[in-house]
């Protein structure tokens, strides 16, 4: 979810609605004349993944390389930054994430009232809540009116950062990108300690999972085809996750697409954004955030079902 080291946010970055669109559909104009002088005839604007002849099955579902600022033979980044946050993810991930994932699963197959049927279940679940829950994080993230908040804010300008080089998210250590995450599934996760429902621990354990399905969602989306893993490819032609086309209209503007796992929540999402809701810059989306988050907590204390000390 972070993009580290990337140049500072550039000033039109700063700006916010109509200017820093119309400031970024300025830079894709650029970008666009150096890669049409690279000669790559997938990045022109008007192709489509089906209109390029040498375009394979899961290339045209996928939508790779559909738009020109994303052009995946763009050579200017190779290389991705390192984790800034990594001694904290590495820590939480020991300490606290490795405990909990423990305790849940020992609980777990010990528990009479769980079996693999509620265990699929339980990842469904997980999977269906990580993708309304990973668009309103986004938001959240994407809102510098939070870059100086203690602790949220040097994520959140860290975040940002990916908008000035989306392609750089796919070059990251594959280790440091499957801990970013770390704290905030902690907070999620950590949840499990105290709750009596089994089917809440099992969908909390296998949120673990779906959060990290989530972030290589995103990151297959920015990755070029000829390095993206056989299984990122069934995913998105599947439509597991989103299509490299799919999360790329969030690039456009910066005000849809918000979710970005599967991407099956955006259409209810961008009609929320803006439209029937708040826009993308309102802080109130914090509010929907906390309450998404500790949503299991709030269902188990309504339902009785919490018990510090089993
Ligand atoms: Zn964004
Ligand atoms: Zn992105």
């Amino acid at each position: 979810m972070r993009a580290p080291d990337a140049p500072a946010s550039s000033p039109q970055m700063r700006s916010r609605g109509s200017d820093r669109v119309s400031d970024r559909v300025s830079d894709r104009g650029s970008v666009r004349s150096s890669s049409e002088s690279s000669s790559d005839s997938s990045s022109s604007p008007s192709s489509s993944p089906s209109s390029s002849p040498s375009s394979s099955p899961l290339q045209k579902k996928t939508g790779a390389g559909v738009l020109p600022n994303f052009n995946h033979s763009d050579t200017s980044t190779r290389s991705g930054q390192n984790n800034p946050f990594l001694l904290s993810d590495l820590l939480v991930f020991l300490l606290v994430v490795l405990p909990v994932l423990s305790y849940s699963a020992n609980r777990l197959y010990n528990a009479p009232d769980i079996g693999v049927a509620d265990m699929f279940v339980s990842l469904i679940t997980a999977y269906l809540f990580v993708e309304p829950a990973s668009g309103v994080l986004h938001i959240v993230l994407d809102n510098e009116k939070f870059n100086d908040w203690v602790g949220l804010g040097e994520v959140a300008r860290t975040f940002q950062r990916h908008h000035d080089r989306p392609i750089e998210i796919s070059w990251r250590p594959t280790a440091q990108f499957f801990l970013e995450p770390m704290v905030p599934y902690a907070v999620i996760g950590g949840q499990a300690l105290y709750l009596k429902n089994n089917f809440a621990v099992a969908t909390l354990f296998s949120l673990f999972f779906t959060t990290e399905l989530m972030m290589f969602a995103h990151r297959w989306s920015h990755m070029a085809n000829d390095r993206k893993p056989y299984f990122a490819k069934v995913c998105q032609y599947l439509g597991v996750t989103m299509s490299d086309a799919h999360h790329h209209k969030h690039h456009q503007t910066y005000d849809c697409n918000f979710s970005i796992c599967s991407g099956w929540s955006n259409p209810v999402m961008n009609r929320l954004v803006n439209k029937l809701f708040w826009d993308e810059d309102d802080m109130r989306w914090f509010g929907v955030l906390a309450v998404l988050y500790f949503s299991p907590t709030i269902a188990g204390a309504v339902r009785g079902e919490i018990e510090f000390l089993p």
